[in-house]
C-alpha cells in the first residue's frame, strides 16, 4: 500500500465538493459570470493554502539530565470565520501535512457547526509514552512557550487531540500565562483579563474553567448525529422511498458496532453507545482488540485498559477472542466507528468493509479512494467534521463561559449541542437529498458556502 498523505486526501475531498458547486460565489455586482468563476477559483486557492505555517525547535531537559530539541508545529489555516481553533497533537508521526490537513478539516468543522471559529491545528512529534510525568509537563511548557506569541483567546484557541488532555491543557494555560507576564509580551499581557488568559485554551479540567460536558463532547456529538442519521434512513425506509438511492438499509434492533481506539473519543463513544441500547461488539487501542459477537461489556472492558495498559486480553464469555486492528475494521457490524487515527480505511481494505455506516469519529479516517468505494456500495459515510464537530462545539462554550464568566450546567451544554449537531446534520441531509451527492460532499457544500461568502 503506498503512503497515504493526509493533505493530499484533504485538498482531493476539497477538489470533489469544488466540482459540485453550481453557483459561483463573488460580488454579485455588475460583472460577469467570468469574473465571478475568477472570484469562486482566487477564494479556493487560498483555502488551499494555510494562512500561516509555524515550526518551533525547542530543548526539554530530560530526568537524566540531558537536554532534547523536539520538533513541534502550529498551523493557522483560515481565519475568516473567526479566531484559529483546533487541537494539539503528541505522537511520534506528526508532519507538518498532517497538521496542515488536520488544521484544514477545522476550518470546514467549525464552518458547518455553525461556530465564529477558524481552524487551526497544532502537533508535537514525540512518543509521549516515552516520557515520564515530569518530562512530560516540561516538554507541554517548552511548546507552549515556543508559540506562546502567536496565541490568544482572540488569535488562536488550542485544545487537547491524540495524546493530550485536561491536565496537559493545565500545564499549557499555566504556561501561557508565565510567558505573557514576562517582558517579552508586556503589550498583550497588559490587554488580557484573567478569564481572557483562561479561554486562550479549551478542554481544561473544570477547576481551571473547562466546561461541564467537554471531555464527552466529541463522542456524545457524534452518537446525536448517529441517531439522526439512523432515525432519517428508518423513516425513508419506511416511505419506500426511491429518492435516496440506497440500499434498503435494515439495522438489527440493538444496532452492533464495531469502535477502533478507545482513547477520549472511541471510549467514551463505546460507553455511551452501549448505555443507548447499541452492542458494542468490538473495541481496539494501538495494540489490537477484542471482538464478542453477542457484545461486550464495555463499561469492564475501559477498567481492563485502564488498569493494564491495553484491551486485547479483556477477557468474556462466550466467543469473545482477540483480534488485530485490521480485522476490527472488517467484522460484519452495522456501524463502524474508526476513532483513532488518519487513513486506516483505504483502498486496500476498503471492499473488505462490510459495516453500513462509518461514522467517521477519528479525523480522516477514511481516504478518497475509499470514499468511492463506499459512495459505490451505498455505505453511508458520516464525515469526520460532522461526526466529532462536538468537541469543538463545546470548547467554544468553554471559550464563551470563559470570556462571559458563566458556568453552565452539564445539562444545558448537553442541550446546547444536541441542537447544535442535529441543525448541522439536518442542513447535511437536506442537501444529500437535494444534490443526490455523499454526505461528505453534501457537509463541504454547506462549510464552504459559508466560508466563501464570507471571505473578503
Ligand atoms: P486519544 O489519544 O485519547 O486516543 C487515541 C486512541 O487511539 C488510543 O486508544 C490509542 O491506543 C488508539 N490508537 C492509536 N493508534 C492506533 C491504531 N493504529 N489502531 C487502533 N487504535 C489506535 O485521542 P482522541 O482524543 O480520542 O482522538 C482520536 C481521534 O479523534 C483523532 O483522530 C483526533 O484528531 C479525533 N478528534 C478528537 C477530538 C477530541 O476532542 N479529543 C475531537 C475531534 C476529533
Amino acid at each position: 500500500m503506498k503512503t497515504i498523505n493526509p493533505f493530499e486526501s484533504a485538498m482531493l475531498q476539497l477538489d470533489t465538493a469544488v466540482s459540485k458547486f453550481k453557483v459561483p460565489f463573488g460580488p454579485s455586482s455588475a460583472r460577469g459570470q467570468s469574473s465571478k468563476f475568477k472570484d469562486l477559483k482566487e477564494k479556493i486557492l487560498r483555502l488551499k493554502n494555510p494562512e500561516k505555517i509555524i515550526e518551533v525547535n525547542f530543548p526539554v531537559k530530560l530526568d537524566n539530565g540531558q537536554t532534547k530539541v523536539f520538533k513541534g508545529y502550529r498551523v493557522q489555516y483560515n481565519s475568516t470565520l473567526g479566531p484559529y481553533k483546533g487541537g494539539i497533537r503528541f505522537h511520534p508521526q506528526v508532519t507538518p501535512d498532517e497538521v496542515k490537513a488536520l488544521a484544514f478539516w477545522m476550518t470546514v468543522k467549525c464552518s458547518l457547526a455553525g461556530i465564529p471559529l477558524g481552524g487551526g491545528k497544532g502537533g508535537v512529534v514525540v512518543d509521549p509514552k516515552s516520557l515520564s510525568q515530569k518530562e512530560l509537563e516540561r516538554l507541554s511548557q517548552a511548546y507552549v512557550a515556543a508559540i506562546a506569541a502567536d496565541i490568544g483567546p482572540h488569535l488562536d484557541i488550542p485544545a487537547p487531540d491524540v495524546n493530550t488532555n485536561p491536565q496537559i491543557m493545565e500545564w499549557m494555560v499555566d504556561e501561557f500565562a508565565k510567558q505573557i507576564r514576562s517582558s517579552k509580551f508586556k503589550v498583550q499581557s497588559s490587554k488580557l483579563t484573567r478569564t481572557e488568559v483562561l479561554a486562550t485554551f479549551t478542554g481544561k479540567p473544570i477547576s481551571w474553567g473547562g466546561s461541564k460536558g467537554r471531555t464527552e463532547a466529541t463522542a456524545r456529538g457524534g452518537l446525536y448525529v448517529l441517531q439522526a442519521l439512523m432515525e432519517r434512513i428508518a423513516s425513508s425506509v419506511k416511505r419506500q422511498k426511491k429518492a435516496l438511492d440506497a440500499k434498503p438499509l435494515t439495522l438489527n434492533a440493538s444496532p452492533t458496532v464495531a469502535v477502533q481506539g478507545m482513547g477520549n473519543v472511541g471510549g467514551i463513544f463505546a460507553r455511551l453507545a452501549s448505555d443507548s441500547g447499541f452492542t458494542v461488539v468490538a473495541l481496539s487501542d494501538s495494540k489490537g482488540g477484542v471482538y464478542n459477537p453477542e457484545g461486550l461489556d464495555v463499561k469492564a472492558a475501559l477498567l481492563w485498559k485502564d488498569q493494564k495498559g491495553r484491551v486485547s486480553d479483556f477477557p468474556g464469555p462466550g466467543r469473545q477472542k482477540s483480534i488485530s486492528n485490521e480485522e476490527l475494521l472488517e467484522l460484519p457490524v452495522d456501524i463502524l466507528a474508526p476513532s483513532a487515527l488518519e487513513s486506516v480505511v483505504n483502498d486496500a481494505n476498503a471492499k473488505k468493509v462490510k459495516a453500513k455506516i462509518i461514522l467517521e469519529l477519528a479525523n480522516g479516517p477514511v481516504t478518497p479512494e475509499a470514499d468511492k468505494i463506499f459512495n459505490r456500495e451505498k455505505i453511508y459515510v458520516v464525515p469526520d467534521f460532522l461526526a466529532n464537530g462536538g468537541g469543538v462545539i463545546v470548547s467554544y462554550f468553554e471559550w464563551y463561559q470563559n470570556i462571559h464568566n458563566q458556568h453552565w450546567t452539564e445539562k444545558e451544554v448537553n442541550l446546547k449541542l444536541k441542537e447544535k449537531m442535529e441543525k448541522a446534520f439536518g442542513e447535511v441531509w437536506k442537501t444529500h437529498i437535494n444534490t443526490k451527492t455523499d454526505l461528505r460532499t453534501s457537509a463541504y457544500l454547506g462549510a464552504l458556502t459559508r466560508i466563501l461568502k464570507a471571505m473578503k
